[in-house]
């Protein structure tokens, strides 16, 4: 077991009192991280503050220069970050591998954004200009998830913004983030990014601490809405990438054989434990039955277990409070007799948090299986006769963050798309976000965006500069 320190001022830190964090194939302690509190997050705070007076004065290209150092550590050390996100985490190796990589390759690209000047009238009378200027010092604070990716894609926009961080992972996932950052400490001046643990009682005062302008967040919808609430003392500006209900539509001329592996991915990597799978599958009429045979078929090749083991596709859940909600749901499921495709018949004893590859077959829309996010590797597949119904089905829920059309007929899948009530639709594929495109939620999945330029402005305020040229002065 290793201790792991935190990022305060340039220098890794611990006050001497511990948390520890299990593995949740084996629920052994496999590290220990500093329980921190107001003290070291003023800490914290103050050191972002002072380093965001020359911060904020530095050149674009200097900002690209130092997130690219972030890029190339995470890179050069991928193979230890990966194992031990594994182990923290949970997540296959496979799967751990492809978050590190994508957290580097998200880095280095989001590097290259820039916010330029805008001019928005340049005659005889006047020149006005719209800059954008960093908002501060942000707080950052992450779900268990994705613990690298959503560090990654909190520090990087808020550097190359000009702002300074002070980000927060999840207690259940912080080692890796922390193995992170010591790797990047010398890469990044003092206190622009400073890493702090503690519980989740520490979430609150990052939110309502008056020294931080600025808070980005991704977790669930019932703790975004606490932060919106926390972050309106000061009027703090806010983005929320939050929870989502997912919906998968397959439209009868999609070729069976072909998409029920997609489907399948799309719903049980990570073991479901991703905001944006597909957490409802609705499947025209025509091809329910053979499509419904051909993923339960496929899911009975994909082997449950520890994610350090090879051969393993679907790990474990990463803690024991969603691992019991996730065995309440399918509880629900059978109380109400459902029929199971797959999985439903696990004695929930053993060790690890381990759930059976659960497959629904028709469940009623109302089911709580379809009216609420799984989190787990569980996934209701739906019948539907036709596109007007499906889309009404799909749109029928508070969340809005993404999903997805199959269709050989891609014109038509457009059409449906624009009819959903998301912030992303894809259309024969499935979780691709792209560095340059914003990402974020409609409706209670979110507020604001991620990636791309709208999602750098989110780090800024606009601020107009005019100089009147005909001035009688
Ligand atoms: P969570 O909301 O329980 O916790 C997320 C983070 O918030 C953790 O760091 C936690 O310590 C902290 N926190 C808890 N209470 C807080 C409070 N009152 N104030 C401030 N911070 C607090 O979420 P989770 O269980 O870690 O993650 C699962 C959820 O996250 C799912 O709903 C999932 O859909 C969502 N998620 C969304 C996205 C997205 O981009 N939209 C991505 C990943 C996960």
């Amino acid at each position: 077991m290793t201790d792991y320190k935190n990022l305060i001022d340039g220098k890794m830190v611990d006050n001497g009192q511990w948390l520890e964090v299990l593995n949740p194939a084996t629920e052994q302690v496999v590290g220990r991280v500093p329980s921190c509190g107001k003290e070291e997050l003023d800490s914290a705070v103050a050191a972002a503050r002072r380093a965001f007076t020359q911060w904020k004065k530095t050149t674009a290209e200097e900002r690209q220069q130092v997130v690219q150092g972030i890029a190339a550590a995470i890179k050069e050390n991928a193979d230890e970050l990966y194992r031990l996100l594994t182990s923290e985490q949970g997540k296959p190796h496979a799967q751990a591998q492809q978050e590190i990589y994508g957290a580097a390759g998200l880095a280095a690209a989001q590097s290259t954004l820039t916010l330029d000047d805008v001019i928005n009238q340049d005659d005889d009378t006047r020149l006005s200009r719209t800059r954008r200027v960093p908002v501060g010092v942000v707080g950052g604070i992450v779900p268990w998830n994705f613990p690298i990716m959503m560090a990654i894609q909190k520090i990087v926009p808020a550097l190359v913004a000009g702002c300074t961080i002070v980000l927060k992972p999840s207690p259940f996932t912080p080692l890796t983030t922390l193995r992170v950052a010591e790797l990047i400490k010398d890469a990044v001046p003092a206190g622009t990014v400073n890493i702090i643990t503690g519980e989740d009682t520490l979430g609150p005062l990052i939110t309502e601490h008056p020294d931080i302008d600025k808070i980005t967040f991704t977790g669930s919808t019932a703790t975004g809405k606490k932060i919106m609430e926390g972050a309106s003392g000061d009027l703090k500006r806010i983005t929320l990438e939050l929870g989502g209900n997912d919906a998968s539509i397959v439209l009868p001329d999609a070729d069976v054989q072909k998409v029920a592996e997609q489907l399948f991915w799309s719903s049980f990597s990570n073991a479901g434990q991703v905001c944006i799978a597909a957490k409802r599958i609705y499947i025209h009429e025509d091809i329910y039955d053979d499509l419904s045979k051909a993923i339960a078929d496929y899911a009975k090749t994909v082997v449950v277990g520890d994610g350090s083991q090879q051969g393993t596709g679907v790990g474990p859940i990463q803690n024991k409070k969603q691992y019991e909600r996730v065995l309440d749901l399918i509880q629900d499921a059978k109380d109400n007799g459902y029929k199971f495709l797959t999985g439903g018949d696990k004695d929930p004893s053993g060790t690890g948090y381990y759930v059976p590859i659960t497959i629904l077959d028709n469940p009623p829309e109302d089911a709580r299986i379809v009216a609420e996010e799984q989190f787990g590797p569980v996934m209701p597949l739906m019948k539907f006769a036709s596109v007007d119904e499906v889309i009404e089905r799909a749109n029928n829920s508070e969340y809005g963050l993404a999903g997805a059309v199959w269709t050989k007929d891609t014109d038509k899948g457009v059409e449906i798309a624009e009819q959903l009530e998301t912030g992303t639709v894809w259309i024969n594929e499935f979780m691709q976000l792209s560095p340059f495109a914003p990402f974020g939620g409609h409706k209670q999945s979110g507020f604001g965006a991620e990636y791309g330029i709208d999602g750098l402005k989110e780090f800024t305020y606009p601020q107009v500069i005019t100089v009147k040229r005909d001035a009688a002065v």
